[in-house]
């Protein structure tokens, strides 16, 4: 999955409880890769919904908005 400006793979999302802490990852096939540090414990539920962030540009939006 593709950021629908720039086509960047690479995304972020934020944890809801402390806007400062983010957990990078990628899409491919669907499924979704989180960065080696994150800890998928604290991420929280990746769902069509959530408020997504390209890591290259300033795109952000619903994760459901990511173009194959
Ligand atoms: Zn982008």
């Amino acid at each position: 999955m593709k950021c629908p400006v720039c086509g960047c793979e690479y995304f972020y999302v934020k944890n809801p409880d402390n806007p400062h802490k983010y957990y990078q990852f990628t899409c491919k096939n669907g499924e979704t890769h989180f960065s080696a540090e994150v800890n998928e414990d604290e991420v929280p539920e990746i769902t069509d919904e959530i408020q997504t962030h390209c890591v290259q540009c300033v795109w952000q939006g619903e994760y459901g908005k990511l173009v194959d």
